[in-house]
């Protein structure tokens, strides 16, 4: 059997687990991390790598607590693309520098008041002349925001690397934890044993499971989404939160990635109860009602049911920000969003006192 002897341990191989290992590593502190995704789609994974600036928390124009903790990331994010920010992410390309928000017909202007309200964000409206080819025939307001998108599958590459053979490929039960006086000592699977001083659960949705088997229940709650993807061409790439109908959120949020687009927002999490017939209706109808200069019905659609994992909350809605709660030695994470990743990190190294 493989023994290692580490500081910190992590279980959890997606953008939580990552950034953490990242941030010890620029340290000095030894870290493992033990991914058992065997094949399993990860949050991560499936992420479509914006880093919002926080607008689609706001919409109305007041800042809430879920806008306020997210608005200084995309800054952070991108002195670490530029080689000096907390991690190096020199090489990770960014597949879109600005996301666009579109407001159909009168909801334009209403949003234009609202961003008004929010100088931080720096949204800019884009002049008709200047629309990019998806949005040309669609009667409404378009404004240019500071959210980027990061392609996702190099992130994780990048943010592995400096792992090297610390990354496992070990999937860790809870049955795996040896726990003494609500302590863990170390994890131990037939093929590996990692004894470490600290131990980081940084496994979404396998968290809860860890947490309680540690000794250290920390309650989780699941909002399951159903993802559309539209397989097609289009003029350009889109990269866009979509308001349609005065929502609170955008109806859809679509980002245009390897050929296909991803596509998001309030249909995805209206959509999760449907089947993947009623689901692709429902995006075809209205994907073509907010971009009718697309003829979305030439497009091939899929779908992707997956759940996002997070801390509970009392109203069972999306936590307002990142998440990390000690108990014992062990540290258990959620980062709420990718964006929040820096946020997290924040947390991570004040619990582990690094
Ligand atoms: C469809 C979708 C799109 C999204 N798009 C965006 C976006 O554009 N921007 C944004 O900011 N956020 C986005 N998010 C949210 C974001 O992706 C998540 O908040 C974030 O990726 C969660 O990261 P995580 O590391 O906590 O979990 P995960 O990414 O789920 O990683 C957990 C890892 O732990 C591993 N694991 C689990 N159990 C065990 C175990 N027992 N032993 C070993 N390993 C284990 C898993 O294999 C997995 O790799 C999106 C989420 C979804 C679902």
């Amino acid at each position: 059997m493989n023994r290692i002897d580490v500081e910190v341990a992590i279980v959890g191989g997606g953008i939580a687990g990552l950034w953490i290992a990242n941030l010890l590593l620029r340290r000095g502190i030894e870290v493992a991390l033990c991914e058992g995704g065997a094949g399993g789609l990860s949050q991560t994974s499936a992420a479509q790598g914006i880093i919002h600036s926080g607008v689609k928390y706001a919409l109305d124009g007041v800042a809430t607590p879920a806008s306020q903790a997210i608005a200084p990331m995309p800054a952070r994010w991108r002195r670490c693309l530029a080689g000096c920010g907390e991690i190096d992410l020199r090489g990770v390309p960014v597949l879109a520098p600005h996301c666009h928000l579109w407001a159909r017909r009168r909801l334009g202007a209403k949003l234009a008041n609202a961003l008004a309200k929010q100088p931080w964000a720096g949204a800019e409206q884009v002049a008709d002349a200047d629309y990019p080819a998806p949005f040309e025939r669609a009667d409404g307001a378009l404004f240019r925001l500071q959210d980027f998108v990061l392609d996702v599958p190099a992130l994780c590459r990048r943010l592995a690397t400096p792992l090297g053979k610390r990354l496992l490929k070990v999937r860790v039960e809870p049955r795996h934890l040896a726990v003494a006086d609500a302590k863990v000592s170390a994890l131990r699977t037939d093929a590996v044993e990692v004894r470490a001083r600290r131990f980081v659960f940084a496994a979404g949705a396998g968290n809860e499971a860890l947490a309680a088997a540690a000794g250290h229940p920390t309650p989780m709650q699941r909002r399951p989404l159903q993802h559309v993807f539209a397989h097609g061409r289009s003029p350009a790439p889109i990269f866009a939160h979509c308001l349609t109908d005065g929502a609170p959120q955008p109806t859809l949020t679509i980002a245009t990635i390897g050929g296909r687009h991803a596509i998001g927002g309030a249909l995805a999490e209206a959509g999760a109860t449907r089947s993947k017939g009623e689901q692709v209706a429902a995006a075809q109808q209205t994907l073509q009602a907010a971009l009718p200069g697309l003829d979305w019905r030439r497009h091939r659609f899929d779908t992707l049911r997956i759940d996002r994992a997070e801390p509970a909350q009392t109203d069972g809605r999306r936590p307002q920000q990142a998440f990390a709660a000690v108990g014992g030695n062990c540290l258990t994470v959620w980062p709420v969003k990718l964006t929040l990743a820096p946020q997290l990190g924040d947390m991570a190294l004040k619990a582990l006192g690094a």
